[in-house]
């Protein structure tokens, strides 16, 4: 037989798809893969049912139901202030996994460099190098997570087409500030490239902070590519509706890609996104406070164990550093014992270092997902305690 592609070949299984096999195996708590217990908004789901049965359920356009694309431009008015053509700048896409996959394979010309800080997303550099970009990675590590801009600027050329950027991130829950982004934005004008941004966390932030896309900042409305995802936005990761807003001369590339691999997206799921992003500002206050009060009361039980909790200020998840625990091997053999023994699955945080070589910096901590319902958490968190003999949690049994 002769091999198939060499760079996916190369890849395992994700790691999303491994715990959570190896969490129903065990009938563990799946603090692994992020995604939320429940069914989403009820008025959202009502909406997806009814359109399936009265709506057109036929192809939609490759560009996306215009009710949906209109309400991505409302959304991107309604919240940043951004002036967007709906027919010329938005464009459906099946989650923001397609996104990034359409993007990248719209702009990337083989040789091209690619920006990207770890830790990445899984989908990330696997699809950056099926599309022939040479990548240059940038790390940041763990407690503390800070951008590293000596190496960041080092790491751009003129070979640089673009900087793939994840804010909310994953897994880090690090939101990039001003500076930050100011600083991102310079580089991008001095080396003429464009910036792809995973925006899918959007309205998943803590504390008060508000989500600045890169693409409000001074120059960047033309280089930038902001990527949304109905999945988190209205906690249905099922879905797979993704929305691109980029100004024209970036997306009609794009969308050459996307015709190709998955041309359109169920047109009932897009029928009630169109719905949902319409909802009032109190939903998404809603969102994110309910998220903030499970990553507190996740963030106190994970501490009376025993686990040291970095800080979290945005999306789905909290890193933690087990060493305190007393356990001595490494984060991929910590997920696993946990997922067996403790029945409570998390995420190794070396996984999303694909750059090779991680040291010791990032192999003692674990990533949990805290969008579950209280009860679980509560579960979870009991169940860690009685493994770990550490104090009970209040609610836990
Ligand atoms: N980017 C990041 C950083 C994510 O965590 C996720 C979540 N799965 C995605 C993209 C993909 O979003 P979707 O499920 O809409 O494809
Ligand atoms: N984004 C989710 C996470 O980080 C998983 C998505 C997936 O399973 N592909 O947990």
């Amino acid at each position: 037989m002769k091999p198939a592609n060499a760079v996916l070949s190369s890849y395992g299984t994700t790691i999303f798809e491994v715990m959570s096999q190896l969490a129903q195996k065990h009938d563990a708590i799946n603090l692994g893969q992020g995604f939320p217990d429940g069914n989403g908004p009820e008025d959202v789901v009502r909406v997806a049912a009814e359109y399936l049965e009265t709506g057109v359920n036929q192809y939609p356009s490759m560009w996306g139901m215009p009710a949906l694309r209109q309400a991505v431009a409302a959304h991107n008015a309604r919240f940043y202030g951004l002036d967007v053509d709906w027919q010329s700048e938005v464009m459906v896409t099946s989650g923001g996994t397609e996104a990034l996959a359409s993007s990248l394979f719209g702009l990337i010309e083989p040789g091209d460099e690619v920006v990207l800080i770890e830790p990445l997303y899984d989908s990330y550099l696997p699809i950056v190098r099926r599309a022939g970009g040479v990548p240059r990675l940038v790390r940041m590590t763990p407690p503390d997570w800070a951008l590293p801009r000596d190496a960041l600027a080092a790491a751009f050329s003129p070979a640089t087409k673009l900087i793939l950027l994840n804010s909310p991130m994953n897994p880090c829950s690090r939101v990039f500030d001003a500076d930050e982004l100011g600083f991102i934005a310079a580089l991008l004008e001095e080396y003429d490239a464009y910036a792809v941004c995973d925006e899918v966390y959007e309205h998943l932030l803590f504390d008060g902070r508000r989500h600045v896309p890169l693409m409000t900042l001074p120059g960047m409305r033309e280089r930038a590519v902001r990527i949304g995802s109905a999945g988190k936005t209205f906690s249905l990761t099922g879905w797979k509706v993704g929305y691109i807003t980029a100004a024209p001369e970036l997306l009609s590339p794009i969308a050459k890609a996307h015709q190709f691999i998955t041309f359109t997206t169920p047109p009932n799921l897009q029928a009630a996104v169109a719905y949902g992003l319409a909802k009032d500002d109190l939903y998404f206050k809603g969102l994110a406070d309910e998220l903030q009060s499970k990553r507190d009361r996740m963030t106190k039980g994970l501490r009376d164990i025993g686990f040291a909790v970095l800080d979290c200020a945005g999306t789905y998840f909290i890193t933690t550093d087990f060493r305190p625990l007393g356990f001595n091997g490494e984060d991929v053999d910590f997920c696993r014992h946990i997922t067996t023994e403790a029945r409570v699955a998390a995420v190794p945080v070396s996984a999303f270092y694909q750059g090779g070589d991680q040291g010791d910096k990032v192999r003692h901590f674990a990533r949990f997902s805290f969008c579950k319902d209280d009860a679980t958490l509560d579960e979870a968190l009991g169940r860690l305690a009685r493994h770990f003999g550490g104090c009970q949690v209040p609610g836990g049994p």
